[in-house]
């Protein structure tokens, strides 16, 4: 008897805790789906150390938090508030703290093995064919051409997600620029992030070159003036660091290489992100575990001050004109380097250049319709002045 009054007890108390988590766990939806605005569940201090790398379960159960309680999960579009419309076209996207939640979300449900494939249905893809992808892609990312670093999968995305420019050794040059500058300014994503990877071929022929254990290969040429800058800078900053360990480092600086030449060319980035539109962040995906180490967000405003008080950014008014004349600048370095260091092929190397420089010269004049009667041969010099040709490098070599 007393056997079965022992059983009743605890079956009323186990119904009795499922009915108080079944109430517990209603109560937190509701109260979540009311927040319809953006942005406005994020805690700084939270969100601060959510993003910090090595914290993944935290991370993971604080995101999730965040992303439950806003009505954007779905990635519709959500009016930040009515006072933004007709100013700002971000207002109908969400800010940039929850596309950067949704993407470290992302990445951990890969990482982890718990991908969830969304937006790859049909039911999607007639929406794309319909409907313009601003209203639904939520980060501009710039990362490297290796096939090991599939950018939509590694952050569990799908089809009007990610606005993606990609190239060996995410580097950004020209036509990465101009290619950031649409997912900024057509496709309005409120986050643009610029993703290294760990063991880059590229930044790693480069590295091998600056050391003198090996040259570098003609198909090569067009990226080393991007990423040179970022291996001296490693290597200077670093004179213990020997033979290939500098490499993560160097990929790291060649992040914010990217990003500093982004800055210096895109007068209408530097203003988005000022006017706080738009956030941008350096990250590093780690090709072996599938986790991305989310570098310091402070780090890109640090560089975008920088830039702000240097002489050498390209003004406001003149960004299609700057942008022309870098190009041709580059291009004229590069065939110069081509000639000056060890290089093989070097005769097919300079050919090639000469060819893409006269083809780009005369697709940049077509499409671009204003700027090019402005140009102004101080905007050659200058450029001139702001890279480094390869044969920098040679000082380098001699302490590696
Ligand atoms: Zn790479």
């Amino acid at each position: 008897m007393n056997d079965n009054k022992n059983k009743l007890v605890t079956l009323s108390y186990i119904v009795l805790m499922v009915i108080l988590i079944v109430i517990l766990n209603s109560t937190r939806n509701n109260s979540g789906t009311q927040h319809g605005e953006t942005g406005q569940n994020i805690d700084p201090a939270a969100y601060k150390e959510a993003v910090e790398p090595n914290a993944q379960t935290t991370k993971m159960e604080y995101l999730n938090q965040v992303l439950e309680n806003i009505a954007t999960t779905d990635n519709r579009p959500v009016k930040k508030s009515a006072a933004d419309d007709g100013e700002n076209p971000f207002a109908a996207k969400i800010s940039s703290d929850i596309a950067i939640a949704k993407l470290i979300q992302g990445n951990i449900k890969f990482a982890k093995g718990e991908s969830t494939y969304p937006n790859l249905d049909l039911e999607r893809r007639l929406l794309a064919a319909t409907e313009s992808q601003a209203a639904y892609a939520f980060a501009t990312v710039l990362s490297c051409s290796d096939s090991r670093v599939p950018v939509e999968a590694i952050f569990d995305a799908g089809v009007m997600d990610i606005f993606v420019v990609r190239v060996a050794g995410n580097v950004c040059d020209v036509d990465e620029r101009a290619s950031i500058e649409y997912g900024l300014t057509h496709v309005n994503t409120p986050v643009l992030v610029v993703m290294g990877h760990t063991q880059c071929g590229a930044v790693t022929a480069v590295t091998h070159a600056i050391q003198g254990r090996d040259e570098i290969e003609s198909n090569l040429l067009e990226l080393v003036d991007n990423i040179q800058p970022a291996v001296k800078k490693a290597i200077e900053l670093n004179p213990d660091v020997k033979g290939d360990d500098i490499i993560p480092i160097a990929t790291e600086e060649n992040v914010w290489t990217s990003i500093e030449d982004l800055f210096i060319r895109s007068p209408v980035t530097r203003e988005l992100v000022t006017k706080g539109y738009v956030k941008v962040v350096g990250a590093v995906y780690d090709i072996g575990t599938g986790n991305i180490n989310w570098l310091s967000e402070e780090k890109p405003l640090d560089i975008l001050a920088k830039v702000e008080a240097s002489p050498e950014k390209a003004g406001i008014t003149s960004c299609h004109t700057e942008e022309k004349h870098h190009g041709n600048a580059v291009k004229e370095e590069k065939i110069e380097g081509a000639e000056e260091s060890a290089v093989k092929e070097d005769s097919v190397s300079a050919e090639e250049s000469t060819v893409k420089d006269d083809g780009a010269t005369d697709e940049e004049s077509a499409v671009k319709e204003n700027g090019a009667a402005d140009e102004t041969p101080e905007a050659t010099e200058e450029d001139n002045d702001q890279k480094e040709t390869p044969q920098a490098a040679e000082p380098v070599t001699d302490k590696a």
